[in-house]
C-alpha cells in the first residue's frame, strides 16, 4: 500500500476517504494462474494499461510507473506464496476535504491486494452454465461516464444489476445499452454463436473492453472462427445457439438460459466448451503461450 508490502489488516482507509464519498477509485481485476513453471499473471501488461487510462479519463495523477505498478502485482503473490490468485490494484482518492471537487491537495491512494479466488460466479458456473435475465437498470452509457475506464464509481450500476438478478433468482443480469442493444453482464463480456459465427457487442455498446473478451477473439480466429463485433438486439439472446460470458473473475461462464428461456439445448455448447478449454489451457501454462500472455510472478533461479 503506497509502496509498502503491509498486512492485510493495517491495510486500512479513513472514513472521509473521497473514493468511499463520491467513487472516485480506478481499479483491476487481474488473474494469476498456478502453471508448470510457478505462478504467472494472466496478461498484465494490458490490465496495467487499462488501469492508467482509467485514471487518466479521471484526471486522477498516478504517483507510481507502469512499471512499478506490474512488479507491485507481481510482488503481493509472491510475498503471499499465492499460486494461483486474484489480484486487485486499486487507485483512489484518499482522505482530504468533504467535497466533489477535491480542493488542493487531495491524496492518491494506491494498493495492490492479491487473494485466492475460485469460481466467481458459484460452483459449477464453468461446468454447468449459469442463469440469466435481461436487467431493468441500462448500462451506464458513454454521455455521462467514460464506461472504457474502470472506475470504482461505475460499479453502482453494476451492483445494481446483478443484485437485481439475483434478487429474482438468477445468478446474474444482462444490460442493455442507452441504444436499446445488449451490452454485456454487470462484471462480465457477453458472447453468442449463431449458426457457427461467434458475435460480440463492440466497444461502442457502451462496454468495457475486456481483456478477456480480446483473449478469446483471438483465441476464436486462431482458430478460424469468424468473430463478429456489432450491435446485438436482445432477442438474440433468446434465439442464439449458445451464450457465454467473459471476465477475469468469470472467466468463460456459459449462460444456459435467459429469463427462463433455455439458450439452444440449455447446456453449455460445443463452441463454448473449446473456447473455454483453449483459454485455460493457455492461462494455466498446459498449451504454447504463442500471444506472449503469462508472466511469471518470480524469475526462475538459475541453475548452477
Ligand atoms: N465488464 C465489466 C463491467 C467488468 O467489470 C469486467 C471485469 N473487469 C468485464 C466486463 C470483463 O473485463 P476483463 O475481461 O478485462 O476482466
Amino acid at each position: 500500500m503506497n509502496g509498502k508490502l503491509i498486512p492485510w489488516h493495517e491495510a486500512t482507509v479513513h472514513v472521509l476517504s473521497h473514493a468511499l464519498h463520491y467513487g472516485s477509485s480506478v481499479f483491476e481485476g487481474i488473474r494469476a494462474y498456478d502453471t508448470p513453471r510457478g505462478a504467472a499473471v494472466f496478461r498484465l501488461q494490458p490490465h496495467i494499461e487499462r488501469l492508467l487510462d482509467s485514471a487518466k479519463c479521471y484526471r486522477m495523477p498516478v504517483p507510481y510507473t507502469f512499471d512499478q505498478l506490474s512488479d507491485a502485482c507481481k510482488q503481493v503473490v509472491a510475498r503471499n506464496e499465492l499460486r494461483g490468485a486474484y489480484i486487485r490494484p486499486l487507485i483512489f482518492r484518499g482522505q482530504g476535504t468533504v467535497s466533489v471537487i477535491p480542493k488542493g491537495q487531495s491524496h492518491i491512494d494506491v494498493c495492490v491486494v492479491a487473494f485466492e479466488l475460485g469460481e466467481y460466479l458459484g460452483a459449477g458456473a464453468l461446468e454447468n452454465g449459469i442463469d440469466c435475465c435481461v436487467s431493468s437498470w441500462h448500462r451506464v452509457t458513454s454521455s455521462s461516464n467514460p464506461v472504457l475506464s474502470k472506475a470504482g464509481g461505475h460499479y453502482t450500476n453494476a451492483y445494481l444489476i446483478g443484485s437485481e438478478a439475483r434478487a429474482n433468482g438468477f445468478d446474474e443480469g444482462i444490460s442493455i445499452n442507452s441504444n436499446g442493444m445488449v451490452a454485456e453482464a454487470a462484471a462480465a463480456n457477453l458472447f453468442m454463436v449463431r449458426k457457427g459465427v461467434l458475435y460480440t457487442p463492440p466497444i461502442a455498446a457502451s462496454i468495457l473492453g475486456g481483456i478477456t473478451r480480446d483473449s478469446v477473439i483471438r483465441i476464436a480466429e486462431d482458430m478460424g472462427m469468424t468473430v463478429v463485433q456489432e450491435q446485438l438486439p436482445r432477442e438474440l439472446l433468446y434465439i442464439c445457439d449458445e451464450l457465454f460470458l467473459t471476465g477475469t473473475a468469470a472467466e468463460i461462464t456459459p449462460v444456459r438460459s435467459v429469463d427462463r428461456i433455455p439458450v439452444g439445448s440449455g447446456r453449455p455448447g460445443p463452441v463454448t466448451r473449446t473456447l473455454q478449454q483453449a483459454y485455460f489451457n493457455i492461462a494455466r501454462g498446459l498449451a504454447t503461450d504463442h500471444h506472449g500472455w503469462l508472466e511469471l510472478v518470480e524469475e526462475p533461479t538459475a541453475v548452477t
